[in-house]
């Protein structure tokens, strides 16, 4: 039996292709970082040509240095950075401009429009979204009303949108299938996640014609074929970033949930059949299902979760790696009651101040860069913390343990710190490649290389690393309790009058 699966990871900066057999186990990867234009301050562009030239480099070179017969692949599954949008010519499969990406604020005044219209409530009830130019509405809109010639040809169906699973989709199966999946769909801002269908009164508002949108499908499902690779493979699996780990970390259920470590983090905590709507500005949207049922997450995020340890590295010089955090931080027994709060760019979910600050108080004549660096880590667990808060009041239930994946996770004072802070367990598994190991899982569920969920969670949980709460109830609540007061000296920081 055909027992090996190719997973793409496309992410923001990198292209990635990792070969998984049925063992879960990696028999090679290949990666390649593209180019990322800022054409002006505030906007992020890519090229989709480049996107799909690395993207198919790094397949070639994966198949190759595991030496298997790419006969052998039951199926390729696809994970993407999300939201990105990419609009291309029907007939010649070239882009119409570069890919906006998800980052890029260009559309802030797009999104200003139709709150003022008085639209919020009806794009937070179809979609579970707030509005914001991330999502991908608001950028084809852009598109559409500014590149010449392109609204013509889009009415007449001549151009097509798509996320970059789509793009991907489109290129491998040369030019035969124009489909996206439903968890990539929940990120556009003009999907219903409710009737599971394009909401037709934002498209209006929108003023996007349904012909250049593409087929809704699970994420389990045969997309179709691809002859690009040495054999006729199937694309059997799709899903967004984020969707992709929180299924690759095996929370295929109501109640389980995971953080990602990144340069920001992403906390989804998969809610079940229902999409719950919160109170606390965290977002709804759909979740990968293991069996053709619709699951919805509850998604938060928080702006500067490892960057705060890239801003000590590269502008304070405080260590060489990313990694030194660690020993420096261990080095000493607290922060001698040292906070500091990485409000960079505002501070989002349960706040939402955007005249946020980054502040470090409480220094006293003994702090130094140990205290400094051990209140930074700090400050990525507490941030956690408070989405984990605002997700359990949303839901009404509460988390008995965290699967935990990305970059900074790799830091062990840090996960004994975010277990004790939260007082549950923090889950690591062994193999840290989660959003490819969830695309492998979706497109090995369509194809029958593992039979069911229940097949995936028994490997899973093997080898995972726990870190168990130790620390003291008292001791907690003090130390939160200075957070929140930290947070607070944080706010408003920005804000143009005086005070
Ligand atoms: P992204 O996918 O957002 O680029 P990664 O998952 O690769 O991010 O994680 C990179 C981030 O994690 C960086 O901000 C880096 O500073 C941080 N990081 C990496 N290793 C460690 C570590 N051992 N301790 C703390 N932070 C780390």
């Amino acid at each position: 039996m055909k027992q090996y699966i190719l997973a793409l990871d496309q992410g923001t900066t990198s292209s990635r292709a990792i070969l998984f057999d049925s063992a879960h186990n990696i028999l090679s990867s290949a990666q390649r970082e593209f180019t990322q234009y800022y054409p002006q301050s505030g906007w992020v562009e890519q090229d989709p040509l480049e996107i799909w030239s690395t993207q198919y480099a790094v397949m070639t070179e994966a198949i190759n240095r595991s030496g298997i017969d790419p006969h052998d692949i039951a199926a390729i599954g696809i994970s993407n950075q999300r939201e990105t949008t990419i609009m291309w010519d029907r007939k010649t499969g070239l882009p119409v401009c570069n890919a906006i990406v998800w980052q890029c604020r260009r559309t802030a005044p797009i999104v200003d429009e139709l709150i003022s219209r008085g639209l919020s409530e009806a794009i937070h009830d179809a979609t579970g979204l707030i509005p914001d130019a991330y999502f991908s509405g608001t950028k084809i809109r852009w598109i559409l009303d500014n590149v010449p010639g392109v609204r013509e040809k889009a009415e007449n169906g001549d151009v097509l949108f798509g996320t970059v699973d789509t793009w991907l989709i489109w290129k491998l199966t040369e030019g035969h299938v124009h489909a996206t999946d439903l968890t990539n769909a929940s990120r556009t801002m003009i999907f219903n996640i409710h009737t599971l269908d394009w909401d037709d009164r934002l498209l209006r508002e929108l003023d996007i014609p349904r012909a250049i949108l593409p087929e809704v499908r699970p994420s389990i499902h045969y997309f179709g074929y691809t002859s690009l690779l040495g054999a006729d493979i199937p694309i059997a699996g799709v899903a967004g970033d984020q969707q992709a780990a929180l299924f690759g970390q095996g929370c295929f259920s109501a109640g389980s949930a995971k953080n990602t470590y990144g340069t920001g983090c992403f906390l989804l905590f998969n809610t079940g059949a229902v999409p719950v709507e919160s109170k606390n500005g965290l977002l709804a949207t759909i979740a990968c299902s293991p069996d053709g049922h619709v699951q919805y997450a509850l998604e938060g995020s928080v702006f500067c979760g490892g960057s705060v340890v890239q801003w000590l590295r590269d502008e304070l010089r405080f260590f060489e790696s990313s990694a030194d955090s660690e020993a420096v931080a261990s080095s000493v027994p607290d922060t001698g009651g040292v906070y500091l709060v990485p409000a960079f760019t505002g501070i989002g979910a349960p706040y939402w101040d955007m005249y946020a600050r980054g502040c470090i108080v409480g220094l006293t004549r003994g702090t130094g860069r140990a205290q400094i660096v051990r209140a930074s880590l700090e400050a990525i667990a507490y941030q956690i913390c408070d989405l984990m808060e605002a997700m359990e009041n949303d839901t009404g239930s509460s988390l008995s343990e965290l699967n935990v994946d990305g970059g900074a996770s790799a830091n062990n004072f840090l996960m004994q710190f975010q277990a004790d802070i939260l007082g549950k367990t923090v889950s690591r598994p062994p193999v840290m490649e989660t959003t490819a190991m969830g695309a492998a899982f979706l497109a090995g569920l369509c194809t029958g290389v593992w039979k069911d969920a229940g097949e995936l969670t028994a490997h899973i949980c093997d080898a995972h690393r726990h870190f168990i709460p130790e620390m003291p109830s008292d001791r907690r609540q003090a130390l939160l309790q200075g957070w929140h007061r930290a947070v607070g000296r944080s706010r408003g920081w920005a804000k143009p009058e005086p005070y």
